[in-house]
């Protein structure tokens, strides 16, 4: 399905990223990979990437908290294959605490990853897409991109921030071949994920499991996880021939979190 086009997914080292990376290389695409870890491990899933998909995968360490850092990833792609056709803004961090305890450089770091380098890959990526008259963005934004929780005001907002800024990329882009859209997961059980369980089980004192129980019951109604593989599914489908009349929108892939 996607053989020849070129997919750069960003913190793609772990997580729901990796899950997308290695979904799209399943339906043929060529995969730059973007993250932080140690260097063996990545080496270990980049090979593993190429060895399983018969497709090339580079890795590309730049720093998303750093726009020209982001910026550079870009160009770098388009010097290395020659264009760029799928650009998936996945990285992201999580920090909680009151709004009136939230420490600023948190409020900054969460802003800077999970919201400002998606502009800065958007506005390097979007005249290329342009001029191949193709291209798919794709934001992994997040069911707290539609609605609220308490103690993540950093994130909420940066969430927020991305699902509007899909939609002004999908207007701008309406009719050139280019969509751009936002995917809203509710919980994966990933390590931004197993942190919070950890912490729920600290402060209350219970187990693991019980945490794993109250997290999900809180908040998804399906009471289970969604998985890095499902995303992975969303996002090629996003790219698939049946949704390039699919732009501007949220996608939640969230158990049924934000229906009620
Ligand atoms: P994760 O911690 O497993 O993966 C995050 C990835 O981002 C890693 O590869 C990490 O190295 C990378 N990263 C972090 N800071 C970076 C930086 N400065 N530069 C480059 N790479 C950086 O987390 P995840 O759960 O897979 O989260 C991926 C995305 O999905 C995030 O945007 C997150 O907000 C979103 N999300 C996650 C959930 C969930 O339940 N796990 C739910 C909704 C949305």
């Amino acid at each position: 399905m996607l053989k020849g086009k070129v997919a750069a997914v960003t913190g793609s080292t772990s997580g729901i990223g990796l899950g997308i990376a290695r979904e799209l290389a399943r339906v043929g695409a060529d995969i730059v990979l973007n993250g932080f870890g140690d260097a063996n491990g990545i080496e270990a899933i980049r090979s593993g990437i190429e060895r399983d998909h018969g497709v090339r995968c580079v890795y590309d360490g730049a720093d998303m908290s750093k726009g020209e850092a982001v910026r550079g990833l870009i160009q770098a792609t388009v010097d290395k294959f020659g264009r760029l056709d799928i650009l998936v803004n996945n990285a992201g961090i999580q920090f909680t605490a009151p709004v009136d305890e939230f420490p600023a450089a948190k409020w900054q770091a969460i802003l800077d990853i999970n919201l400002s380098a998606a502009f800065h890959a958007i506005a390097a990526a979007v005249s290329q897409m342009k001029q191949q008259r193709w291209g798919r963005i794709v934001n992994i934004a997040s069911a707290h991109g539609l609605v609220a929780s308490t103690h993540k005001a950093a994130y909420v907002a940066a969430k927020h921030g991305l699902v509007g800024l899909t939609k002004v990329v999908g207007l701008e882009t309406a009719g050139s071949g280019v969509t751009c859209n936002a995917v809203c997961p509710g919980w994966v059980r990933t390590p931004l994920v197993e942190k919070q369980i950890s912490d729920i089980a600290t402060q209350r004192g219970i187990t693991q499991t019980q945490a794993t129980e109250e997290l999900l019951a809180e908040k998804q109604p399906s009471l289970d996880f969604a998985s890095p593989e499902q995303l992975g599914g969303t996002v090629a489908f996003l790219c698939s021939a049946a949704a390039d009349q699919i732009t501007g929108t949220a996608i939640s892939v969230d158990g049924g979190w934000t229906a009620r």
